[in-house]
């Protein structure tokens, strides 16, 4: 076909009278039916009442979640496919059209057991990032029953509304993450915790939150008063994660398999992982642990962190996108210098962070101690180059710890 027979397909418009004409197969189509269909499109996704969720949230299968995760995770395996899972889920929850088959489908609320400092905050704060969807952090320990000193739980709201700019239409398709959610059991159920304020109370508030519900939130925090103006959130699509050390569950879970063991059950005692009791944890352990049924009930997905062996640790250090190693690299390299650091150097790092059980969160701080002098110096010298061996690593954290003392004496 000559070129100025060339036609749109859709409104026959020649060619010339077009300013842009896209060639399919056999068919063109020309700029003005292009911005048609587009308005079309966004009507259609407007009606079925999730124009911009579909676009931003459908886009990821669990398998890619899992594979985003892995960028930024190291191991935590298990954690990983159940997120996964549970964050597609809930999302496919959010984008499901009106249907007359009264098949309703729940919410995936997820609940993380494990040691500080093993990835959970990480996780969800990954999860927020690869959805970019708002994402509050909140701490347990502050809330308390209204009446009490402390903050209400609506205050989480006011977190979420913040972080999504008080854009309440995303804040309620955001993320929580409640931190801490075993320092509000009950009591009673265990002894070890001593709050003035019954967690039974928060926990109940807490419900509410979880199950779905119309909210009023102050915008700016602090308690409620009667002249205040408030915001009405709705918690119905909002995700849900809480997470947890439980210190002295692995005990009750050790007992409880035990007993299964010399019971009829097909567990044998042998054949569990003693370093890795955490795996084993149902949602009954949580319960002894004071946690009320109904918020089990609202939490249905329970995960457990793995505890960070060494291997682990040295992978966090340098494998991770955006690895601890990799951060001061960057650092080093807008002087111009360039940033090496030996396997030596590396182990040495790990050792000292099981040594002194700092977990995860002790790497930073010991690279911190190792590095901080260079980071003072080598801006103003003239040198291109620091490798730090396991003998620099060694002397700077001597010195450190030293004048640590020194201070103290
Ligand atoms: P938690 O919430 O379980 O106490 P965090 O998520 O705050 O732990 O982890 C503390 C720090 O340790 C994080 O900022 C992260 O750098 C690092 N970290 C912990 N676990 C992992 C992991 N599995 N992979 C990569 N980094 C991790």
């Amino acid at each position: 076909m000559a070129k100025e027979e060339l036609e749109c397909s859709f409104c026959g418009r020649k060619k010339p009278e077009t300013s842009l004409l896209i060639a399919g197969l056999d068919a063109h189509i020309c700029d003005r039916c292009i911005e048609q269909a587009h308005g079309i499109v966004i009507e259609e996704s407007k009606q079925s009442g999730n124009s911009e969720l579909s676009s931003e949230l459908m886009l990821k299968k669990p398998k890619e979640i899992k594979g985003f995760l892995d960028e930024y995770i190291i191991g935590q395996e298990n954690t990983k496919r159940v997120m996964s899972v549970a964050v597609y889920n809930h999302y496919k929850r959010l984008l499901q059209p009106p249907s007359d088959d009264d098949i309703e489908i729940q919410k995936s609320n997820i609940i993380m057991v494990g040691q500080t400092g093993t990835g959970k905050t990480l996780m969800a704060k990954t999860i927020s990032k690869m959805l970019n969807v708002p994402l509050a952090i909140v701490d347990a320990t502050v809330l308390t029953e209204a009446g009490y000193v402390g903050e209400d739980v609506e205050s989480i709201l006011t977190r979420l509304l913040q972080a999504a700019d008080y854009n309440l239409e995303k804040a309620e398709r955001g993320i929580v993450f409640i931190d801490e959610i075993d320092k509000i059991a009950r009591k009673s159920d265990n002894p070890s915790i001593t709050r003035d304020v019954s967690g039974e109370g928060v926990q109940q508030a807490l419900l509410k939150l979880l199950e779905g519900t119309v909210v009023n939130v102050p915008p700016k925090g602090g308690r409620k008063h009667p002249d205040q103006k408030f915001i009405e959130v709705n918690t119905e699509n909002i995700l849900f994660i809480a997470g947890g050390a439980f210190d002295g569950i692995e005990r009750a879970i050790s007992k409880r398999l035990n007993m299964q063991a010399m019971g009829y059950s097909a567990m044998k005692t042998d054949t569990i992982d003693k370093d890795n009791i955490l795996q084993y944890i149902i949602p009954k352990d949580l319960k002894d642990f004071g946690l009320i049924p109904e918020i089990i009930g609202r939490l249905p997905v329970l995960t457990y962190m793995d505890p960070l062996d060494a291997k682990t640790l040295r992978a966090i250090l340098t494998e991770p996108k955006n690895a601890i190693i990799k951060q001061y690299k960057k650092l080093f390299e807008m002087d111009d210098v360039e940033f090496t650091i030996t396997d030596g150097a590396l182990d040495y790092i790990v050792g000292k962070a099981i040594e002194y059980k700092l977990g995860a969160r002790g790497l930073r701080s010991l690279c911190e101690e190792i590095l901080t002098e260079a980071m003072f110096e080598l801006p103003s010298s003239d040198e291109t180059k620091l490798n730090v061996t396991k003998t620099f690593a060694e002397d700077r954290l001597n010195k450190s710890t030293l004048k640590k003392l020194k201070a103290v004496s």
